[in-house]
């Protein structure tokens, strides 16, 4: 055991300063307490390393932009540094957020494809593609993420499936209503990505049915 001789405290393990008052800590080493986590360190490493290099663009793009006026795309009605800036930081805050413990890889997919999807759609309305992005490539992509939740959903051994489902209808459902009511006519991809997201949930049901009503049970407490 070792102690403190200012706070007269005895510390277990292998302490090199006192946690109270950062003296010396005077005794035999014990076996340490906590194990060296050296995967930790190298990953906060390449944390710092790839967050050093995300600011070095982000200032050095704002600095091109402003400083030099260079621009790289003639029609851009924005500062180009801005929407870079604008991806990098939400890049940054998104490996902050989605890499936390606990958080199903299904809601990490799930988000990461929106945030992804709304910076695409700030980039396209910019840029002057708009209604190219929210026609073409913003339905593909979500189709994408229906069917890799559904198939997250089937995998999911934790009896938490109606969750992604739930989501897939939703997510399938809301931007046809968006159309319906902004009375524009919905192009054609979001009326296959809302069939898909129909098709998967009654697949669901039909592979998963008992699964999925004892989880409403479990859920709703009925
Ligand atoms: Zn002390």
């Amino acid at each position: 055991m070792k102690n403190c001789p200012y706070c007269k405290i005895e510390v277990g393990g292998n302490l090199k300063k006192c946690p109270l008052c950062q003296s010396n800590l005077i005794g035999e080493d014990e076996r340490p307490y906590f194990p060296k986590q050296t995967t930790l360190k190298i990953q906060s490493f390449f944390y710092k390393v790839q967050l050093f290099i995300v600011w070095t663009i982000v200032i050095a793009s704002l600095g091109v932009d402003f400083l030099f006026h260079f621009k790289v795309w003639p029609s851009l009605n924005v500062h180009w540094s801005l929407i870079v800036a604008m991806w990098l930081i939400v890049f940054e805050f998104g490996i902050i957020r989605l890499f936390k413990r606990g958080i199903s890889s299904s809601r990490i997919m799930t988000l990461f494809v929106f945030i992804v999807l709304g910076m695409f759609s700030v980039t396209a309305y910019y840029v002057g593609h708009l209604w190219f992005a929210a026609a073409w490539v913003a339905p593909i992509v979500v189709m994408g993420t229906l069917i890799a939740n559904y198939v997250l959903a089937m995998l999911d051994k934790s009896g938490n499936a109606m969750i992604y489902l739930l989501t897939n209808l939703v997510v399938g459902i809301v931007p046809y209503i968006v159309f319906y009511f902004s009375e524009r006519d919905c192009p054609v991809t979001w009326i296959v990505c809302l069939m898909v997201s129909v098709i998967l949930f009654v697949g669901a049901i039909i592979f998963k049915g008992r699964e999925v009503v004892g989880e409403i049970q479990r859920r709703l407490s009925v």
